[in-house]
C-alpha cells in the first residue's frame, strides 16, 4: 500500500521537530501539522521567553548590589513595553529558523491543526492524508482547576503578552512554572504572592533544597502562602477579589495559574484511531515511544513522562534512530539534571536525600555534605542570599547518588555535574579533581565530613 507520507508528525515543538529533522535525513517523507507557531511551547511561550525575563527581572537586584562595587547608577526605569518587543522579535527569530530547519532537512510543515481519522490516516485543512505511521508530539496546556472565577484568571500562555504590570500578582501553585514567574514579577516590582496548597513549596525536589529556596524568595520579597487555596475569583475594581478556603479574602491586580499541564489530546481523534490515554488525558507508551495502537508513536509532554524539553528532544531523536535508522534506541528517564530558574536557580540532579535514605536502607545508608554559605559576590553587594550546596553519597559504594545545588549559576553548574553525576562517579572522584578556584562550584569537590 502507498501512503502520501512515511511519517505524519503533528506538533512542531521539541520533540515533533527532532523526530521529523532526524526521520527525513533517514530518508523518511515527512510532513508536520502545526496548529500556532512552530516551534512549540519551549521557544514560543515557555522555556526561551521565561528566561529572558528572568533576565530582565534580575537587573532591578544587580543595580541595588553595584553600589557596594562603587557604581552609582542613579534611579533606574523599566519599560515592560520594551521588553516585550525585544523577547517577541527573539522568539520570531527563533521560529524562523526553526521554520528553515525544517525546510532544510526536507520536511513538509502543514500550517493546520491535524485531527487523527485512524491508524494512518489524518485529516488536515479540510482533507484527508495517509501515512505509514503518525507521531503524536501535541504537547501539553496549562491546566486551571474548576472554580468560580477561573476565567479570570491567566496562565504562562498569557503572562508572555499581558498588556501591562499589574501592581500586585498573585501565583497559584508551588511548581517550577509558579515558583519562576513569582521571582520574575518581584523582580519587576509588581507586589507578588504565591499561594500555595501544601506544606511546601516545590514537591518532589529535596526537602532541603524546598525549605532554602522559600526562604531566600521570601526574603526577596515575595509573599509565600502555603497551605492555602483559593476558592473564588471575582472581579473588584482594578483588580480581583480572592477568596481561601478558609473564607478569608485578598486584593490583587492579577492572578496566574501555574497548577501543572495536561496533554493536549482533546479533539486529536485518540478515540477513533484506538489510541489509549490515562485519565488525565495523557498517552501512555512504550520504551521505544510506540503507542498500544502499533502504526502511532508519541513523544514530549503528551507521554506525561518527564515534562522538560531535553526530555522531549530526546525521545524525538530515539523515536527517529529506532524506527528509520535500524537503531532501537530508548532513553533513559532514571537521572535527568534540571533546573528551575527561581531566584536563586535550583540545578538539582539524581536522588534526593529522601529518596536516598530510602533507597539505601537495606545498605549502609548515604552520607550527606551540605553547606550553606554566602557567595562571594556578596561580601560586597550587601546582599543576604545564601548558596546552598549538597552531596549525598551511597556509603555502601561511594558513588554520589543525588546532587542539589541552590545559588548563581546552578543551571550551568548542573549541567557539567551531570556528566559526573550520571558516569556514577564516586565522592573519591569528586576529591581527586582538583577545585577552581574562587568558584561557588568548588564547595562541591572539597566536601570534607559529613553531617552527622
Ligand atoms: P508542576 O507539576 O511542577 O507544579 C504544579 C503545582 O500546582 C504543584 O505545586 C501542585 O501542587 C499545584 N497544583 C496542582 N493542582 C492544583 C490544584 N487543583 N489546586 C491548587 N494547586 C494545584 O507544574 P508547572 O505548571 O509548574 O509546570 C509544568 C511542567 O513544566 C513541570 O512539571 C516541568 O516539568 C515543566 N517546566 C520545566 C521548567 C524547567 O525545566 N525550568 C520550567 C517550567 C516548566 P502539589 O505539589 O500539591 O501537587
Amino acid at each position: 500500500m502507498s501512503f502520501d507520507y512515511d511519517l505524519f508528525v503533528i506538533g512542531a515543538g521539541s520533540g515533533g521537530v527532532r523526530a521529523a529533522r532526524m526521520s527525513a535525513k533517514y530518508g523518511a517523507r515527512v510532513a508536520v501539522a502545526e496548529e500556532f507557531r512552530v516551534g512549540g511551547t519551549c521557544v514560543i511561550r515557555g522555556c526561551v521567553p521565561k528566561k529572558l525575563f528572568v533576565y530582565a527581572s534580575h537587573f532591578s537586584e544587580a543595580f541595588e548590589e553595584a553600589a557596594g562595587f562603587g557604581w552609582q547608577v542613579g534611579d533606574p526605569k523599566f519599560d515592560w513595553s520594551t521588553l516585550l518587543a525585544n523577547k517577541d522579535a527573539e522568539i520570531d527569530r527563533l521560529n524562523a529558523i526553526y521554520i528553515a530547519n525544517l525546510e532544510a532537512s526536507g520536511v513538509e510543515i502543514l500550517p493546520h491543526r491535524a485531527e487523527i481519522i485512524d491508524a494512518q490516516t489524518v485529516r488536515i485543512d479540510g482533507r484527508e492524508v495517509s501515512a505509514e505511521r503518525i507521531l503524536i508530539a501535541v504537547g501539553a496546556t496549562p491546566f486551571v482547576p474548576q472554580i468560580p472565577g477561573r476565567d479570570y484568571a491567566i496562565t504562562s500562555n498569557e503572562a508572555f503578552h499581558i498588556d501591562a504590570l499589574p501592581p500586585a500578582i498573585t501565583v497559584v501553585g508551588g511548581g517550577y512554572i509558579a515558583v519562576e514567574f513569582a521571582g520574575i514579577f518581584n523582580g519587576l516590582g509588581v507586589e507578588t504572592t504565591l499561594v500555595y496548597r501544601g506544606e511546601e513549596i516545590l514537591r518532589g525536589f529535596d526537602d532541603e533544597v524546598r525549605r532554602h529556596v522559600h526562604a531566600e524568595i521570601a526574603k526577596k520579597g515575595v509573599n509565600v502562602k502555603t497551605q492555602t487555596d483559593i476558592s473564588e475569583i471575582a472581579l473588584s475594581g482594578n483588580g480581583y477579589q480572592l477568596t481561601f478556603s478558609d473564607g478569608s479574602h485578598a486584593q490583587t491586580g492579577l492572578v496566574m495559574y501555574a497548577t501543572g499541564r495536561v496533554a493536549k489530546t482533546d479533539g486529536l481523534g485518540l478515540a477513533a484511531a484506538g489510541v489509549e490515554t490515562g485519565d488525565d488525558g495523557h498517552i501512555p507508551v512504550d520504551a521505544y515511544s510506540q503507542t498500544n495502537v502499533p502504526s502511532i508513536y508519541a513523544v514530549g509532554d503528551v507521554t506525561a513522562r518527564a515534562q522538560l524539553t531535553p526530555v522531549a528532544i530526546r525521545e524525538g531523536a530515539a523515536f527517529a534512530e529506532t524506527v528509520y535508522n535500524n537503531n532501537p534506541s530508548a532513553v533513559d528517564h532514571s537521572m535527568i539534571p534540571t533546573a528551575v530558574f527561581s531566584q536563586p536557580p535550583i540545578g538539582t540532579v539524581g536522588m534526593t536525600e529522601e529518596e536516598a535514605r530510602e533507597a539505601t536502607q537495606a545498605a549502609d545508608g548515604v552520607d550527606v555534605y551540605a553547606s550553606v554559605f554566602r557567595p562571594m559576590k556578596h561580601t560586597l553587594s550587601g546582599s543576604d542570599e545564601k548558596t546552598l550546596m549538597k552531596l549525598i553519597v551511597c556509603r555502601a559504594t561511594d558513588k554520589v547518588l543525588g546532587l542539589h545545588i541552590v545559588g548563581p549559576d546552578s543551571g550551568e553548574m548542573i549541567q557539567a555535574f551531570g556528566v559526573a553525576v550520571t558516569m556514577g562517579a564516586t565522592k573519591a572522584q569528586f576529591d581527586a579533581t582538583i577545585a577552581v578556584h574562587p568558584t561557588a562550584a568548588e564547595e562541591l569537590v572539597t566536601f570534607k565530613e559529613p553531617r552527622s
